[in-house]
């Protein structure tokens, strides 16, 4: 009999099941409402254009080939051109050569731990941080140190030796908060004095529902550098959150010669992302990204207004939560008497409720305070606004009786 146990690499012993993947296998559960994961809401994927740009795709036999062909490695190369001209108007001036097309941004955080990361190395990461970039870099088995929150402490002196430093700057996910420009230079700061790489997630960067854009650590870097080849920057952005996740398109944009190397990498992983996916996508962008984005935030803001309404109202006192300008998730914290993971667990037992308990969001190895045991995350994107109400006043009914139990 195999021990298949004895046979898993040394690799795989970090490596653990998501709370958020089991959870989404309750989806189909109709009576749970669902306030964990952070799903798009499908009522706003762009079908009809979709479904046009399909059929001009079949209908053109030149297309239709190219269509069911190996992609190059590096991508689709008018979906790369359209997205390094994109990126260039945004204000972070690249060409095609800076953008490697990924199986969703997902894999582009894969990638770069893969080239970053020998076992041992330290990977700095916020605290909490994306529970799928944690689970990516802990295959790579690194030290994980956490950047302290307040960035007075942002020391070179004393967090020197990272390779890279891993940050969500608009709307985290899971905590929904921003960091502010001067949180973002003070980190290209301490990047240009430690030598460290600075990985910035831009998943939620178009959804922003209200104050002013901030500009990302890429942009701020070319800025700072001249040039994009000169940026100490990789930047992972996604399609997921403003056209479909299902098609797994995203990128990776930073320095030429790092992205020819992250090439090699991606020729070994998968060869290619699928070429289908990149030309629907490309014909859906030139016509509707702006206006399903538009789309999307109109709803989004609603359904983030409403929660943060409902949470003022249902829970008691000792309760705060965040008030995200943009993103999908809110971040409450729970009174000190109360341990969140049980709290989740009762929830969706006792009121049917899902939500993701903060323990899930800390990289292992590094110290976990009271505060993060008493945090959870709930998300506003995937239901209406009156389900998701319900939900969180079953949450303050559940807040208020573990306070008493616990008095
Ligand atoms: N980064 C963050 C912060 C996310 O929340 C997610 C998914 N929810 C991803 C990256 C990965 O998304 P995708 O692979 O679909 O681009």
């Amino acid at each position: 009999m195999t021990d298949w146990n004895s046979l898993y690499a040394s690799r795989m012993q970090g490596v653990v099941a998501s709370d958020i993947r089991e959870r989404m296998k309750l989806l189909g559960a109709s009576e749970i409402i669902h306030l964990g994961g952070g799903l798009p809401d499908p009522a706003i994927f762009p079908y009809s254009a979709l479904s046009a740009a399909s059929a001009a795709i079949w209908t053109d036999p030149v297309r239709a080939r190219t269509a069911l062909q190996y992609a190059p490695s590096e991508g689709h190369a008018p979906l790369r051109q359209w997205i390094a001209e994109r990126m260039t108007g945004d204000g972070a001036p690249c060409t095609a050569d800076n953008i490697l097309i990924t199986n969703g941004s997902q894999q582009g955080l894969d990638f770069i731990a893969k080239l970053l990361l020998s076992p041992g190395d330290k990977a700095m990461v916020e605290i909490p941080s994306f529970i799928g970039a944690l689970r990516a870099f802990d295959a790579y088995q690194p030290l994980y140190i956490g950047l302290p929150q307040d960035s007075a402490h942002w020391d070179a002196a004393a967090l020197g030796g990272a390779n890279f430093c891993y940050v969500g700057p608009d709307f985290r996910n899971p905590t929904g908060t921003t960091m502010t420009l001067g949180e973002r230079e003070a980190l290209l700061d301490l990047a240009d004095a430690t030598g460290m790489a600075l990985i910035e997630d831009g998943c939620y960067e178009a959804l922003r529902y209200d104050g002013d854009a901030i500009p990302s650590l890429l942009k701020l870097a070319i800025a700072r550098h001249g040039d994009i080849d000169k940026a100490p920057v990789l930047y992972t952005g996604t399609f997921s959150k403003t056209i479909a996740p299902s098609l797994r398109v995203g990128w990776i944009a930073g320095p030429a010669h790092v992205v020819r190397k992250l090439v090699l990498i991606k020729q070994a992983s998968d060869l290619a992302t699928s070429a289908l996916n990149q030309m629907l996508l490309l014909d859906v962008v030139q016509t509707v990204l702006d206006d399903t984005v538009t789309r999307a935030c109109v709803v989004y803001r609603e359904r983030r207004d409403s929660m943060l309404a409902a949470l003022g109202e249902a829970m008691p006192p000792g309760v705060t939560f965040t008030r995200p300008e943009g993103g999908l998730y809110v971040w409450a914290e729970l009174p000190p008497a109360i341990d969140a993971t049980l709290f989740a667990q009762r929830a969706l037992t006792e009121h049917h409720v899902s939500v993701i308990a903060g323990a899930a969001f800390y990289p292992g190895g590094t110290e976990v305070t009271p505060g993060q045991r008493r945090s959870f995350r709930l998300s506003f994107s995937m239901i209406d606004a009156d389900l998701a109400r319900d939900g969180v006043m079953r949450l303050g009914e559940l807040a208020r009786r573990m306070t008493l139990e616990s008095a």
